[in-house]
């Protein structure tokens, strides 16, 4: 894959480095995005109705099953090429901040350190009335388990549809975004608000913005680079120019 000169040179003396990733770079490790979830058993269902507050209190066990389904989908997936060069990428930036909407965590598995998790991590559970995070609970049976606290129904610990996001968090993104000098933009349809309005603050603060998607996205006619590849080509393909250059000096 050609990797363009003189995003490498930018690279190269960047102090500040933000990438924004989406389900596309996980998609390498066998996690669907949600609509590729459409298949086999869940074929019937539209995952925007399965992931919003209405549907849990509708039918609370249904919610629980699909994302046992997806947590078992994670629990059994690795970090892919994609994933470790964005570790090793943190490795040779003075500040770099990856800001995911996955829930998957793989991110933190392939070695990442500074991540900003802007859904949420489905590999957690929390009380769907307090929101407290909870580690353990009595297998009942009974699906979804209650809070050991206050017997409520236990949730995983990801952003729906029509939820907030959390605000601190959110807060830190926008003021990682707006302090880049390279924003990345990798997986991601750039379409969910709030995280799409990411990479325009980025812009507007001078940022250079780069896409990695094998599609064109309402981001593209305002990236500076574009890398019509899947993230686990072109991040490796990145990051050995970045090695190459940092050598060479
Ligand atoms: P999305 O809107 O982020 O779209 C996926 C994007 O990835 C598309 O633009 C697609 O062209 C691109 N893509 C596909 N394969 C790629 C590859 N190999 N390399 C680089 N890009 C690739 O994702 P969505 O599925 O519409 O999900 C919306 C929200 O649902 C996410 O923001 C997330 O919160 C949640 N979700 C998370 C996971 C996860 O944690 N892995 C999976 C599904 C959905």
């Amino acid at each position: 894959m050609e990797i363009p000169e003189e995003l490498v040179r930018m690279l190269g003396t960047a102090e500040r480095v933000a990438v924004l990733t989406g389900a596309g770079i996980s998609a390498e490790s066998g996690i669907p995005t949600f609509r590729e979830a459409q298949t086999g058993l869940w074929a019937k269902y539209d995952p925007q109705e399965l992931a919003t507050p209405q549907a849990f209190q509708r039918n609370p066990r249904l919610v629980w099953e699909w994302y046992a389904w997806r947590r078992e989908l994670v629990g059994g997936a690795e970090p892919n090429k994609g994933h470790i060069a964005l570790a090793e990428m943190e490795r040779k930036i003075l500040q770099f901040t990856l800001i995911t909407q996955n829930v998957d965590g793989l991110h933190q598995i392939a070695g990442s350190q500074n991540v900003l998790e802007l859904h949420g991590n489905i590999r957690r559970t929390k009380c769907s009335r307090e929101g407290v995070a909870v580690e353990t609970w009595e297998e009942s049976g009974e699906a979804p388990p209650r809070c050991p606290d206050c017997g409520s129904y236990l949730r995983p610990d990801v952003v729906w549809f029509g939820e907030g996001l959390p605000e601190e968090i959110l807060l830190q993104a926008n003021q990682v975004a707006q302090a880049s000098h390279v924003f990345f933009s990798i997986g991601t349809s750039a379409v969910v608000y709030p995280a799409a309005a990411l990479p325009m603050q980025a812009r507007r603060n001078g940022a250079v913005i780069v896409e990695v998607n094998p599609v064109e996205t309402p981001l593209t006619p305002d990236a500076d680079f574009v890398l019509r590849a899947a993230a686990g080509e072109a991040l490796p393909a990145l990051v050995k120019r970045m090695m190459d250059e940092i050598l060479d000096c």
